[in-house]
């Protein structure tokens, strides 16, 4: 059996290492791994290849900056070509980025199988862009592959066949399990001069947080709030800098008293920063996911979570109320009274993605 993984984006080689490192075990496996580059640069891309032990791509597409419609479509292009010399029993996607899109959508018009890995989420809001390419990938998808039973009940909802989706657990959460020691080991805590529970920790980079001068006005006030009680570390996404630098506040931030602005860290590194946070504030999908397992408070500035098991049975806190006051209030009351109880949800384990190879195995038949 051949499969192709597509991967795009910083979290797509975070999910999909656990899964191609699960089809190896298996002699009837044929792995290949098509890198679409809509993440290319060393610090989004190369650094997770190396420390997930992801090998090589077998195909980098190779595609250039540019607005979603055209980065949709080049991957579009492009990838009918990688299907055609292939020609394998399915293309895998991951996530909710635009190759996950346009990859799935390549595959249903050539007639292949397409696997969707982390389907059924959803936030409610598609004004974000994920959403849509969740929304569509899930409903060509002739596998899919779930979390969590949010995403069960959302994806019988909308009318996809029972026997099309899988409970599996979470991928992302197996990359975490095989990393966390030699992420300790790395103890980049410790290398940045830093104590175990004396920083927050911050990841911004969603459209809708970022891409207005008023929304990152407010984010820089956010910061300044929090760094008043704790040293932030905020490691920022290429994205948040470029809309830093547009408006030019990122002078601003870097002026503010108790806060490290940090390069995009690698996943190890990253890691060893979250396992070992007083706090997290984030807008990130997968952060929210991985503080729950790592039992780490966690505050997810934004409106609504397609990961609503973060809240219901996790760390995470939905902050809709983006005020700076607000934020630091927040920040305060976990500073005094403590994280809530948290459970880790089911299957959430580090064998998601040998569920997943099973699964797939049992199609032959
Ligand atoms: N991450 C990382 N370095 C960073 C920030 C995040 O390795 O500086 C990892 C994080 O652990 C998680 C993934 O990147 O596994 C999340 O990616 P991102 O927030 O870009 O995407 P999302 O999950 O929101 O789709």
């Amino acid at each position: 059996m051949k499969i192709l993984t597509v991967v795009g984006a910083r979290p797509n080689f975070i999910k999909a290492a656990p899964l191609h490192r699960a089809f190896r075990q298996y002699p009837t496996i044929e792995s290949k791994i098509v890198h679409t580059g809509q993440h290319y640069d060393a610090r989004m891309s190369a650094i997770f290849f190396r420390e997930l032990d992801l090998p090589e791509p077998d195909y980098t597409l190779g595609i250039s900056t540019g607005t979603q419609v055209q980065q949709l479509a080049e991957i579009m292009l492009r990838f009918e070509d990688v299907l055609t010399a292939e020609q394998p029993d399915w293309v895998l996607v991951v996530g909710d980025v635009t190759s996950t899109l346009a990859c799935a959508l390549v595959a249903n018009k050539m007639g292949v199988r397409v696997a969707h890995v982390e389907a059924g989420l959803r936030s409610g809001d598609r004004k974000m862009p994920e959403e849509i390419n969740r929304i569509l990938t899930d409903s060509i998808a002739d596998l899919l592959f779930v979390t969590e039973q949010a995403g069960l009940d959302n994806l019988k909802r909308e009318g996809i066949a029972d026997e099309k989706v899988r409970f599996v657990g979470n991928v992302m959460i197996d990359s975490l399990a095989y990393s966390r020691m030699k992420a300790n080991e790395q103890n980049t805590v410790g290398q940045l001069g830093l104590l175990p529970g004396g920083y927050v920790v911050m990841t911004m980079h969603r459209p809708g947080n970022v891409d207005t001068e008023a929304g990152l006005t407010n984010l820089v006030a956010i910061v300044e709030r929090v760094a008043r009680d704790k040293t932030v570390l905020f490691p920022v996404h290429p994205r948040t800098r470029s809309n830093l630098v547009r408006y030019g506040l990122l002078g601003c931030l870097t002026m503010i008293p108790n806060v490290r602005l940090l390069e995009p860290q690698g996943y190890l590194a990253f890691l060893n920063l979250l396992e070992h946070a007083a706090i997290v504030i984030t807008d990130s999908g997968g952060v929210q996911e991985e503080t729950t397992y790592l039992r780490v408070p966690c505050l997810t500035l934004r409106q609504s979570t397609e990961r609503p098991v973060t809240v219901e049975l996790g760390t995470n806190q939905l902050l809709a109320k983006l005020d700076p006051d607000s934020v630091r209030e927040r920040v305060t009351d976990i500073l005094t009274c403590g994280a809530k109880q948290s459970l880790t949800p089911p299957l959430w384990d580090g064998n998601a993605a040998t569920r997943i190879a099973a699964a797939l195995l049992e199609t032959r038949s």
